[in-house]
């Protein structure tokens, strides 16, 4: 081993290669346990990096990618491997206006790369809790998600180029700059979404879009779940085109995110079952509020929603943001467990309360908070259940995860596999899709050094039952 690390520093100096304390240092901080690394290497470029996944592709060394280390499934555990860290290689390259596109390195800070993009009067649409320290590597290797990706898509809609190295050290050139290539197969889409398994992202081009120049956002209030998907078509017909986020929160959520010691304001009173963040992001500030307006106006006549509040300046439409994005008041809930499902709309009220009553019959008062982007399927759940023990972990996933298996739903919307949701793989893809998962994996990483062990259990073709 120690023969491998000389080797690295000799290649990528002593400011590439961490060990020791400083290894251990790095490895502190992230949002899921990150281990403890045998070594943390920090390649400033492609070349280097190719250098570094050369060494260890010939040593038969793991090892695990990182960006800003704010995974939530243990996506970036290296413990006893060498981490990978893309901190160095943060440039935005290139911020093109007449195509409107960016070119930027992985490890570039997603809210680095939209403050460059915006300087230039343009619009990274990609926003998430983490934007502050969540890398545009990481994004992609995740295909993140988060606020906008009802008007935008996740990651993946964003990308129109890739710069990887695969296992062998081997760099794999798919700058693409054009929104149409269809010259054979689209090799990105294998190394979006897939944590690191099977190559490490060192650049992309990515697609912008002209920036917003009007934003309108409401915090609603409605006394029934079905009222949820009835605003969200409505409004969506009403704006015409510039709904840009539909963010629904249950009354445990909205209590905890606007009652001390949360920071946060109450917009409306704390009397609905549910809330609404609407945002509209538009082209003509007037025109587009006064649109906004009477979409809710209509909605409220309907009796479609019970309770609208319209922030009416910047310093409003931020502090309702903020209600959504208060994960720190959801962490001080400690210990809790974070799920991240996929179901459809129909589902999604029986779902919850099949879960809620799972809990109950197990538990002494569980305490669950449920928030999401409805128009994506996608609920975020928070379970807090004794003392966080373990043993209590896998039976809360069992309740969260399996009434998912009926109804076509997934164990992971936006967060990914990673290490935690392993198991549950096969609940949510067939063992046809797993086994070709397999095969890929074998395909690009025969000797299994990239992210191992992670979204694919090692040495299984077929999905466990
Ligand atoms: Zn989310």
């Amino acid at each position: 081993m120690s023969d491998l690390i000389e080797k690295l520093r000799s290649e990528l100096g002593d400011a590439g290669v961490l060990t020791g304390a400083d290894a251990e240092e790095k490895a502190q901080g992230g949002w899921s346990h990150l281990g403890t690394p045998l070594a943390v290497v920090r390649p400033a470029s492609t070349e280097e990096t190719s250098k570094a996944l050369k060494l260890c592709h010939a040593a038969g060394q793991g090892i695990v990618a990182w960006g800003g280390k704010t995974g939530l499934v243990e996506g970036g555990n290296a413990e006893g491997m060498i981490a990978l860290s893309m901190e160095r290689m943060h440039a935005v390259e290139e911020i093109d206006t007449v195509s409107g596109t960016m070119t930027v390195q992985a490890g570039a800070v997603l809210e680095a790369a939209c403050d460059a993009v915006e300087a230039k009067g343009f619009f990274f649409p990609l926003d998430l809790g983490a934007r502050g320290s969540a890398t545009i590597g990481g994004n992609i290797s995740t295909n993140a998600g988060g606020n906008r990706v009802l008007r935008y898509g996740m990651m993946r809609e964003m990308v129109l180029g890739l710069e990887v190295v695969l296992a062998d050290g081997t760099v794999l050139s798919s700058m693409n700059h054009m929104l149409k290539n269809n010259a054979g197969y689209d090799l990105k889409q294998m190394f979006i979404g897939t944590e690191g398994t099977l190559g490490i992202v060192t650049r992309a081009v990515v697609r912008l879009r002209p920036a917003p120049s009007s934003q309108d956002v409401a915090f609603v209030g409605v006394s029934e779940f079905d009222a949820m998907p009835r605003l969200l078509r409505h409004m969506d017909v009403a704006l015409g085109g510039t709904l840009s986020a539909f963010e629904v929160m249950w009354e445990d959520f909205y209590n905890l995110v606007t009652r001390e010691p949360a920071l946060g304001k109450p917009p409306l009173a704390s009397t609905h079952p549910y809330y609404v963040l609407v945002e509209s992001l538009g082209g003509h500030q007037e025109e587009d509020s006064a649109r906004f307006e009477a979409a809710l106006m209509a909605a409220m006549e309907e009796g479609i929603v019970t309770d609208a509040v319209i922030a009416k300046n910047q310093s409003e439409r931020d502090a309702m943001w903020a209600l959504r994005d208060d994960v720190g008041q959801v962490a001080q809930n400690w210990p809790i467990f974070t799920y991240d499902v996929s179901l459809g709309i129909s589902h999604m009220e029986k779902y919850v309360a099949t879960v809620k009553e799972r809990l109950a019959a197990e538990w002494d008062s569980p305490t669950t908070m449920i928030f999401g982007h409805l128009g994506d399927g996608n609920l975020h759940v928070i379970v807090g259940v004794g003392d966080g023990e373990p043993e209590a972990r896998r039976r809360v996933e069992e309740i969260v995860y399996s009434p998912l298996r009926d109804i076509g739903g997934s164990v992971s919307a936006e967060h990914g596999i990673g290490l935690e949701k392993r198991p549950y793989l096969g609940w949510s893809r067939t063992p046809e899709e797993v086994a070709l998962m397999h095969t890929l994996k074998a395909t690009l990483d025969p000797k299994g050094i990239l992210n191992p062990g992670k979204v694919l259990e090692p040495g299984l073709k077929v999905a466990a039952e």
